[in-house]
């Protein structure tokens, strides 16, 4: 089993200034059911009051110095006097997204959230009007539409991928490429929770036969102008179907300004960071341990497969759930030099965007990621 040696590009990314402000107990509740929610077997959802919320953002701005969080485990437009605690994340500096399926977001509420300094929205679109009513409701697609056109802020969108909706997603990418370009991700399910427990999960589909409708939605989109980043996905999958450089998984999250830091996620003290080596290093640490147990153990399937390839040290591999139902016979090692930069498919990319075809320390000290 490797031991991770990420020091040696130690500051030469942003690091993410983001954290997941928690609404409530087991996520919080919401006002749908969603087929893939993480938290559909979990119980007895409350919400944290405001006074606790408030708290958790002072911990984020002045513990951990973070400048954004996303509102966000439960659904955060049924969280009554939400107001409040946006007016005081706005007071302190701490910018504030909602993730939202976007159902209730009438002009009301939208001017109340908005008047109270809310900084954009993170919109759930899981497909075109029949898959997206089937996976969260009947009249939902109709619903969310008419309402973006209520919000005075940036939005960005989500889709969770699976068997109901991937041949949605170039449909989908020419339907949002209408729209001023913005952020798009596609998510691939994380059997998290009790979801990990199972083996067949029914809306789950094989990566690789979603992986060419991914890449046509990317080519539409891109071409627009807009980011597109795919969560999730083993990179050989990703890089077969050429999509690598949008591929974004726990070791990559650290990189990404959307994504949630993970030491913050994990409720690391400040010691330990220091500890640990920093934030960096302390992020990539703990993306290696939740890696680990799936593709660096030789018992697993995957850990066979994957514990020669060169890009285990970057790479999430698939989860167990998946390996247990798929198998590993998708995933494609690629032998040579061990690739310990997570960033290294979107650095080669942006490289060869500025005509620089080699890596070298020039184009080292040249690079603004
Ligand atoms: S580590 Fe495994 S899943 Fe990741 S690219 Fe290599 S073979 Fe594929």
């Amino acid at each position: 089993v490797d031991k991770p040696d990420f020091s040696y590009k130690t500051g030469r990314y942003p690091l993410t200034r983001r954290g997941w402000l928690f609404l409530g107990v087991n996520g919080g509740p919401c006002d749908r059911k969603c087929k893939h929610c993480y938290y559909a077997f979990q119980k007895d959802f409350i919400f944290y009051d405001v006074k606790t919320l408030k708290m958790f953002a002072n911990k984020f701005r002045y513990y951990y110095g973070l400048e954004y969080a996303d509102l966000t485990g439960g659904e955060p437009t049924i969280y009554p006097g939400i107001e409040g605690v946006l007016e005081h994340m706005a007071m302190i500096g701490l910018k504030s997204t909602f993730i939202t399926h976007g159902q209730n977001l009438t002009r009301k509420k939208v001017k109340s959230y908005e008047s109270a300094g809310l900084g954009d929205y993170l919109i759930s679109l899981h497909g075109l009007e029949k898959s997206h009513d089937s996976i969260v409701n009947q009249g939902g697609f109709k619903r969310v539409v008419r309402n973006l056109d209520n919000l005075g802020r940036p939005v960005r969108f989500n889709t969770t991928i699976m068997n109901l909706n991937y041949k949605d997603l170039p449909g989908l990418a020419k339907f949002l490429s209408q729209r001023e370009p913005s952020v798009y991700n596609m998510i691939n399910f994380n059997p998290f929770h009790a979801w990990s427990l199972k083996t067949e999960i029914d809306f789950q589909e094989k990566n690789s036969t979603m992986a060419p409708y991914i890449k046509e939605a990317i080519d539409i989109l891109e071409e627009k102008g807009w980011e597109v980043n795919v969560r999730y996905m083993p990179l050989c999958i990703a890089k077969k179907y050429g999509f690598a450089k949008n591929q974004v998984g726990f070791y990559q999250v650290p990189y990404d300004k959307w994504e949630w830091d993970l030491a913050v996620t994990h409720n690391l003290r400040q010691e330990q960071i220091y500890k640990l080596g920093g934030r960096e290093r302390a992020q990539l640490l703990i993306a290696h341990n939740l890696v680990a147990p799936r593709i660096h153990d030789p018992r697993m399937p995957a850990g066979r497969r994957c514990g020669i390839c060169r890009f285990r040290l970057i790479c999430d591999g698939p989860p167990p759930q998946y390996q247990r139902r798929y198998g590993v016979d998708e995933l494609q090692p690629e032998i040579g030099e061990l690739v310990t930069d997570p960033m290294y498919f979107r650095r080669n990319y942006q490289q060869k965007q500025r005509g620089e075809e080699k890596w070298n320390s020039t184009s080292m000290a040249k690079e603004r990621i």
